[in-house]
């Protein structure tokens, strides 16, 4: 337990007071409908302008703190050797004991060196779940991404602790299938983003560690949200309640030998990422892949000033008061719906409620996209937006019999930004959610009128069945 000792009150608060606000437009819903319609009812094409409450993504969206945007203005822009990266490296470095700490632009452009280094032809590469650019950077190079998540993880209303972990077993058995030589890498994503941001235990990661030992294979961390998974370390896990969430993490990042990192989740910034590791001469080989791709390895793609404040929010993201806050407002979120009825995926994740829009509109077929009708219809309710996580984004057609394969999973995901939002905007989007399930009988279907042959949830455009 975090000491509540501060006062003898039990509410949580946000722990911060708000110095620079950013005003939010209100719309009608008449202008919403129009919006709506104009975005041929895809919310990726909305303009965030027009939007209330943003809940598309919590990657690169948080609000930085008066001490980050101090360290933007101490930003040493010198090209090589800046002062900025050396205190961005000694926090990175205290934090997960690596020996070198490459940073990047983001997450992905870690992806792309560590793979560019380990993938190719032949290789596969097993994860809890692969998060999408981690399993695109890897089928780039040839490669084969595996995800072994445990069969828990896979149920949407099974509670459990750790529902991210690594299925142990499934993930020996298949290096032994695959053989060794095959496998130059086991990952392992903390939280579990595609899986609803699910934690791992620190018995899944020490597991995971003791079959990369046995076969010799490298293990790296996701560690995008390593924050949030060492705090639900803390509350859930036993023998780890009197630790503070900075020693969870080093614990962490001490059975593995190097990470993938987006600093746009767990260090607070907008922009920013790293890889870290160990082995002496991947590290070389990593740089000189940075070189070209990057820039010099002691800016590695950002501006000074993006260092610095990746190195004040690797140091507040582990802040208790913060984390509280954090993991709270999503539990109370997904707390108050579910007490209204409303089906989401359970237990909360760290970053976000997952709708179940399976069972919240289960009229509405998966091949006219029940989560795009829950999406628009939350839109043109309360101005929030939200992205379909299921048939729009996953399914696919039989090129042979022509038919529909919709996913196991018709999802709508509420990201919540971090220290964005107050629990009065939670309130309102509460509300809103619940009006919406109310009047669910309403909701239509949509069908696409175009779409991208790759990755068509970014620009598809849709029509309603009652247009
Ligand atoms: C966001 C994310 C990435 C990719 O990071 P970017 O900064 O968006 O390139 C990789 N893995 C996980 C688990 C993520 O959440």
């Amino acid at each position: 337990m975090l000491e509540q000792s501060v006062t003898p009150m039990k509410t949580i608060i946000e722990p911060f007071k708000i110095k620079s606000v950013e005003p939010v437009r209100f719309t009608t819903g008449r202008e919403r409908e129009r919006i709506l319609r104009e975005a041929g009812y895809n919310p990726f094409l909305i303009r965030a302008d027009d939007v209330l409450i943003d809940l598309l993504t919590d990657s690169g969206t948080s609000a930085m703190s008066a001490k980050q945007w101090a360290g933007m203005m101490e930003g040493d822009e010198s090209y090589a050797g800046a002062k900025s990266f050396f205190r961005f490296e000694k926090i990175a470095k205290e934090l997960t004991g690596f020996k070198y700490i490459i940073p990047t632009h983001q997450g992905r452009a870690a992806e792309k060196i560590l793979f560019t280094l380990v993938g190719g032809p032949h290789k596969c590469i097993p994860n809890n779940t692969h998060f999408d650019t981690t399993r695109a950077n890897i089928e780039f190079t040839g490669a084969q991404a595996f995800d072994f998540l445990n069969p828990l993880g896979k149920d949407p209303v099974a509670i459990a602790d750790f529902k991210g972990n690594m299925d142990i077993t499934a993930l020996e058995r298949f290096i032994l299938e695959k053989g060794r030589e095959n496998v130059p890498l086991i990952m392992l994503t903390v939280t579990n983003n595609a899986g609803g941001g699910q934690p791992v235990s620190m018995e899944n990661i020490r597991h995971t560690k003791a079959v990369a030992v046995k076969y010799k294979i490298p293990f790296f961390l996701d560690a995008c949200r390593f924050a949030e998974n060492a705090f639900f370390i803390k509350k859930r896990e036993k023998g780890y309640e009197h630790k503070s969430v900075k020693e969870i993490a080093q614990e962490m990042f001490s059975y593995v030998d190097g990470c993938t990192m987006s600093a746009k989740k767990d260090a607070l910034v907008n922009m920013g990422g790293f890889l870290g590791m160990n082995d002496d001469e991947t590290a070389i080989r990593a740089r000189n892949i940075l070189v070209v791709t990057e820039g010099f390895p002691t800016y590695g793609g950002l501006a000074g000033r993006d260092l610095e404040a990746m190195a004040q929010g690797l140091e507040e993201v582990l802040d208790e008061h913060y984390l509280t806050y954090r993991i709270r407002s999503v539990e109370y979120l997904g707390e108050k719906l579910l007490q209204a009825g409303v089906p989401i995926l359970q237990p909360p994740g760290g970053h976000a409620i997952y709708l179940d829009a399976k069972r919240f509109a289960p009229h509405i077929p998966s091949e006219q996209f029940p989560g795009q009708a829950v999406v628009c219809e939350l839109y043109k309710m309360g101005g929030i937006r939200s992205v379909e996580i299921g048939s729009v984004m996953f399914g696919r057609t039989d090129k042979i019999t022509g038919k529909f394969i919709p996913p196991a999973l018709e999802l709508v995901r509420l990201a919540i930004p971090r220290r964005v939002y107050t629990q009065s905007h939670i309130d309102y989007v509460i509300e809103a959610v619940i009006e919406v399930y109310q009047r669910r009988p309403e909701l239509c279907g949509y069908r696409i009128v175009s779409e991208a042959p790759l990755l068509r949830h970014f620009t598809a455009r849709f029509e309603p069945f009652n247009a």
